[in-house]
């Protein structure tokens, strides 16, 4: 992904892309506007410490996204992060709304705390404070951990990393792109969601190579979507094919996709990682 895709357009698209998809999946309706609310607020964050974020590394040379912190630690994030608390407390699903609550009555130093531990686990511990507490770091860091990410350049891949190559979160998500006449498969980085590419029968998770172990399912009410699951190790990936469907936008046809979570979980499958909302 190029740094100019992290501007207002790449949110607008995501923020169109969920209202079109609230209209089509009235199940995902309530989740997917307060995703576009979400995003909104991102956006605004996103424009608001580019500024602050370019400052930090001016004339540093390339980064460490993980060891990035204090771009996220500007003398405005603290208000901000209240503007966000405000916003969930508002308009979440109630264990959201409550997790918000429990964080905007922490202190401001504590506060700082949860942003760091989320910012330095790359966003790998996500029992860090709950599940649903989870989601406060992960949403208000993200516009962060995209600027770091943009400003920072992919080393040449030497095998198939199983960890993002900028800032070693974990895989959220495959992305099948159109190439030549068949498609490339991506992940996407769940801390940072830059892409990198990768090995197309290759489980993220443990290795096996082995196609016969490495079933694939599409349901019919996701066309685009497919769940690429592991027999050795029980973990599914999911994969926004875009040669089927070029207008999906992956962050956020994902979030619409919560049918394709209880059939996972009745199956035995464990998701890599989860979504933004924990799905
Ligand atoms: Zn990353
Ligand atoms: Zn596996």
């Amino acid at each position: 992904m190029k740094a100019a895709q992290l501007g207002r357009t790449e949110y607008d698209t995501r923020i169109r892309r969920a209202e079109y998809l609230a209209s089509k999946y009235p199940f995902a309706a309530e989740v997917l506007r307060f995703y576009a609310r979400v995003a909104e607020f991102q956006k605004k964050l996103s424009a608001e410490t580019k500024k602050d974020v370019a400052r930090e590394f001016t004339g540093r040379g390339p980064v460490s996204v993980r060891t990035a912190f204090p771009a996220i630690n500007t003398p405005n994030v603290l208000p901000e992060l209240k503007n966000f608390l405000s916003l969930i407390e508002e308009a979440a699903p109630p264990a959201l709304a409550a997790a918000a609550r429990e964080i905007s009555k922490l202190d401001a130093s504590s506060q700082r705390s949860l942003l760091q531990a989320y910012w330095e686990s790359g966003g790998v511990n996500d029992q860090l404070i709950g599940p649903f507490a989870q989601f406060v770091p992960r949403a208000f860091a993200q516009p962060f951990s995209e600027l770091v990410a943009a400003r920072t350049s992919v080393p040449p891949a030497v095998s198939t990393p199983h960890s993002c190559p900028l800032c070693g979160g974990q895989p959220l998500l495959g992305v099948l792109r159109p190439e030549g006449d068949g498609a490339k498969r991506r992940m996407m980085c769940s801390f940072c969601l830059q892409e990198w590419d990768f090995r197309r029968i290759y489980c993220p998770a443990c290795g096996e190579a082995d196609e016969k172990k490495l079933p694939v399912y599409v349901a019919e009410q996701f066309p685009h979507i497919r769940v690429e699951a592991c027999e050795t190790c029980k973990v599914c990936v999911r994969t926004i094919d875009l040669t089927k469907d070029g207008n999906a936008v992956p962050v956020v046809d994902d979030l619409a996709a919560i049918p394709l979570s209880l059939w996972a979980q009745e199956r035995g499958y464990t998701r890599l990682h989860p979504n933004l909302l924990g799905t």
